[in-house]
């Protein structure tokens, strides 16, 4: 090991599929190279607290497919306060923590940098959401698994709308991103697609409907982002059948069961590559810097600009193509 002997791991913010693969990557890759890892309960909501517990490799045995995370995590005001990172600092002195990995997203980032400008403690921040809207990363840690199971909801739901001929308005997380409705729609495939980042007005969407229609298309499924600028699927749905009272209208609101479940095998071996590459970062003396994937290669981002920046866009040609295949 380099100076940093020991380094503690926590989960911050919403939990994703995938956090399981990359505490344990940080665990056993950690202890490979011959250092000690401790795991923080409940985020900065335990580091404030004295939650802290020492993990070995057996205490990250069989969790690979296990949804959610085993540290589990919280959302926590006093550690935005002076007093409340000072005695966060204190307790990682206390277990002789030398460098943190942070899986979480930008909330959690935040709290990273501001922490280890303060007190001199290298962090790793792993991007760990299930909304894939952090910059400098092609994707977050559980976005592929949440967005399988939206598919997964869609087609059930389609198999209702095919037999009763109805319209059926589908709401997906993401208030700001639109990145799992988009994907889901694709894959789905969704008749419209209402995103947070474009301003689909009711008109455009019944116009849609309409050619659909004229397409002598029997059922129709809407995904609505959260986000989306209308409101949301109720009041999307609501519009709707307000200019087109015909129409058999349902809406289903997907919610939490979108970041449960068992990780797909894309967020296991992205979890597994990004906690391989933190610990890898920190004994390499890399500091205040979030784990990547670019292009399929692992990258490094100052954390200052993966928080500045924060303009994940979603891909042009998916949003083209969207429209065109429905
Ligand atoms: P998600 O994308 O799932 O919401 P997140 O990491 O953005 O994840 P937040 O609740 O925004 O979730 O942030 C997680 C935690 O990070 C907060 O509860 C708080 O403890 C800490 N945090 C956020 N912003 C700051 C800040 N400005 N200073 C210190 N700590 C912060």
């Amino acid at each position: 090991m380099s100076k940093i002997k020991k380094i503690a791991v926590f989960t911050s913010g919403g939990d994703a599929p995938g956090m399981n693969a990359c505490i344990r990557a940080v665990v056993r890759t950690t202890l490979y190279f011959g250092g000690e890892v401790a795991g923080i309960k409940q985020g900065y909501q335990g580091m404030i607290d004295d939650n802290i517990v020492e993990l070995d490799r057996h205490s990250v045995s069989n969790i690979m497919q296990l949804g959610g995370t085993i540290l589990k995590t919280a959302r926590c005001l006093a550690f935005r306060t002076e007093e409340g990172m000072e005695t966060a600092y204190q307790n990682l002195k206390k277990h002789q923590i030398d460098a943190l990995v942070a899986i979480g997203g930008d909330g959690t980032f935040t709290g990273a940098e501001r922490f280890s400008a303060k007190y001199d403690i290298p962090v790793i921040c792993v991007p760990g959401t299930i909304d894939n809207d952090l910059y400098g990363s092609d994707f977050t840690l559980g976005f592929d698994t949440a967005t399988n199971t939206v598919i997964e909801a869609i087609d059930k739901i389609r198999d209702t709308a095919e037999s009763h001929d109805r319209l059926f308005f589908i709401e997906v997380m993401g208030r700001d991103a639109g990145s799992i409705a988009l994907r889901a729609g694709i894959a789905g495939g969704a008749e419209a697609i209402m995103l947070p980042e474009k301003d689909t007005g009711i008109q455009d969407l019944i116009h849609k409907l309409e050619e659909g229609a004229a397409k002598k298309k029997s059922s129709s499924i809407v995904i609505v982002a959260e986000g989306d600028k209308n409101g949301g699927a109720f009041a999307v749905a609501k519009k709707v059948k307000e200019k087109f009272d015909f129409y058999d209208t349902k809406v289903t609101i997907l919610g939490h069961l979108q970041r449960g479940g068992s990780p797909s095998s894309f967020d296991r071996i992205l979890g597994s590559r990004m906690g391989f590459a933190a610990v890898k970062a920190l004994l390499n003396n890399e500091n205040r810097k979030m784990v990547g994937l670019r292009s399929n290669e692992i990258v490094l981002t100052d954390l200052r600009e993966a928080l500045t920046e924060h303009e994940f866009k979603l891909e042009e040609d998916l949003l083209e193509m969207s429209t065109i295949l429905a």
